[in-house]
């Protein structure tokens, strides 16, 4: 399977590791790399970091344009098996920020058991 159907195919966000392991595409380490940085890019998936600081990637879950992410939703991190979930319709709130200070990227990350693990 492809990387994008992988991504969709998956209830978590997959780490670049995890990709590898499981596409049947034969590709290497840095044309992977290269594909989920296009796609990051066309706005087709986007990255969470987990608490490690470890880029996982999970589809877009609409409105996305190329360069112009619009992912306003929370993630969940599981404790146990250590998997990232989008929680698409969790909406991050929006900021005031004091006068001067400008925004790029927020983040709402929810800790926790997940529904496998309970
Ligand atoms: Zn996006
Ligand atoms: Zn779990
Ligand atoms: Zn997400």
């Amino acid at each position: 399977m492809e990387l994008i159907g992988l991504l969709h195919a998956s209830d978590r966000a997959l780490t670049q590791q995890e990709l590898e392991a499981r596409t049947t595409v034969a590709a290497d380490r840095v044309s992977i790399f290269r594909s989920l940085d296009a796609f990051e890019q066309a706005g087709l998936v986007h990255r969470v970091l987990d608490a490690g600081g470890t880029g996982r990637y999970a589809p877009c879950t609409g409105g996305c344009a190329q360069g112009a992410h619009v992912d306003a939703h929370a993630h969940f991190h599981c404790v146990r098996c250590e998997g990232v979930f989008c929680l698409a319709t969790v909406t991050v709130p929006k900021v005031e920020l004091p006068r001067g200070f400008r925004s790029q990227r927020s983040h709402l990350d929810v800790e926790g058991i997940c529904k496998a693990c309970r």
